[in-house]
């Protein structure tokens, strides 16, 4: 589909080849997962990363794309290098249906298959590519607060920088064409884009001083919504799919992690208010409510996956049957992985919490958060050297190399060779593997 459309880039910038954006891109992870505030909640990640990935299977691009939250309540979102992806905690929260937020980020997966980033700007000579990643980090992501190390980066090459990224009309009108119909191949309602950038607008005009961050780097213009509107009409309407009850239940969570504490007597929906009360409450209550809703819902994965995280409490065995044939229905969702390896190691089952974990984190996409689990169930059995190997492939996942080799020679001295000639195996390949990275650093 995207090698259909004419090429609308700006001439004269040439796009940095697939290496540097690859390395590009692990500098831009490592820069996310270290210097901002990212949601770690794996329900909501699992649930944003389902609708990224699914409108994303329809694009046709070969760039592992990955998507992340930040945790900040402006409303925005943006596409970095490498397919990476990031959306704002609140763009989620101001979405009032799955189809508006599914609109947006269907508009970021555009700007990466179009390499609109690659297209606007040449990495500038003067910076390395751990400072230029930070230094694009700070423009896309708009942090409120930028360090005092990133004030002076910023100085003219930043300002260089910006002036380059900014809104290109061309790229804009782009990104909606193709996110439009990206949108509609997912199953998704393709008037939800128009319609969303409209209602920010409208909304923004009678309550707010400051456009949303997503404004201004998108103004909503009158000609940009009629084309939007006429290539919406070019796409047979359908109804959407997508149960309105999962959007309500992850904005319930992130309100619920930023307060620290339940809250969630605030909705209007009773199932809402059920999830959010026994999410967050140590004491677990009502029940009722979540049966309740379950009958409503039978095939809801967050109900399902908390009810069977209540089960564990009290009926621990057929809790684990019932997570391992969830698990198994949706053998990508990170949440419900997370959750398994975690019961069997309540039980007492240690070797089949960490084997169900390291036969599956390969495969998985996102390795940081089940790694770190990893290393966590080691340590708690005082395997150290394990524990360490496990934190430098975390690290490692996430491009911190310099951190992976640093725990990796710690567990390099905590392990003993004649006892755990594996592990020292293991230990020797990830060595092979770090030397290695370091030569095609630069
Ligand atoms: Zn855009």
């Amino acid at each position: 589909m995207a090698q259909n459309l004419p090429d609308l880039g700006s001439p004269g910038l040439v796009n940095y080849d697939r290496a540097t954006e690859i390395k590009l891109g692990q500098a831009f992870s490592r820069t996310l997962h270290t210097q901002y505030d990212l949601v770690e909640d794996p329900q909501v990640l699992s649930y944003i990363r389902r609708i990224g990935h699914h409108l994303a299977s329809h694009a046709q691009d070969p760039r592992p794309f990955r998507f992340y939250i930040i945790n900040d309540p402006a409303i925005n979102a943006f596409a970095g290098p490498d397919g990476i992806i990031g959306i704002h905690t609140g763009l989620i929260l101001s979405a009032q249906t799955e189809d508006e937020l599914a609109s947006v980020i269907a508009h970021e997966i555009a700007h990466v298959t179009q390499q609109h980033l690659s297209r606007r700007f040449e990495q500038q000579d003067t910076l390395n590519i751990t400072s230029f990643a930070s230094l694009l980090a700070a423009i896309l992501i708009g942090s409120q607060n930028p360090s005092a190390g990133m004030a002076t980066l910023m100085g003219t090459t930043g300002l260089n920088l910006q002036q380059q990224l900014k809104f290109s009309r061309i790229h804009e009108h782009e990104a909606d064409h193709l996110g439009i119909q990206l949108l509609h191949n997912a199953g998704y309602d393709p008037h939800a884009m128009a319609h969303f950038f409209d209602k920010l607008s409208k909304q923004y005009q009678l309550y707010e001083f400051r456009p949303p961050e997503i404004l201004m780097t998108h103004p909503v213009t009158e000609s940009r919504l009629a084309q939007a509107v006429a290539r919406a009409r070019t796409l047979e309407a359908k109804k959407s799919q997508y149960d309105p009850l999962n959007l309500a239940l992850i904005q319930q969570r992130i309100k619920n992690i930023n307060q620290n504490q339940p809250i969630g007597i605030n909705s209007h929906n009773t199932v809402v208010n059920c999830y959010a009360r026994l999410s967050f409450n140590q004491y677990n209550l009502e029940h009722q409510c979540l049966t309740q809703a379950l009958k409503q819902h039978p095939n809801n994965r967050l109900l399902k996956t908390l009810q069977l995280t209540l089960k564990l409490d009290h009926d621990p065995k057929n809790a684990i049957k019932e997570l391992e044939a969830l698990n198994a229905i949706y053998p990508q969702d990170e949440a419900i992985l997370g959750i398994l390896a975690n019961a069997y190691y309540q039980q007492g089952m240690f070797e089949k919490a960490q084997q169900t974990l390291i036969k599956k984190t390969p495969e998985m996409l996102y390795q940081y958060a089940l790694y770190q689990q990893l290393s966590n169930l080691f340590a708690q059995q005082n395997r150290l050297a394990e524990a360490y190997y496990y934190e430098a492939l975390a690290n490692l996942s996430i491009g911190q190399h310099e951190r992976s080799r640093h725990f990796l020679k710690q567990s390099q001295q905590a392990n003993n060779p004649s006892e755990q000639p594996q592990l020292n195996k293991l230990i020797e390949a990830l060595a092979k593997e770090l030397n290695s990275s370091i030569n095609s650093k630069h």
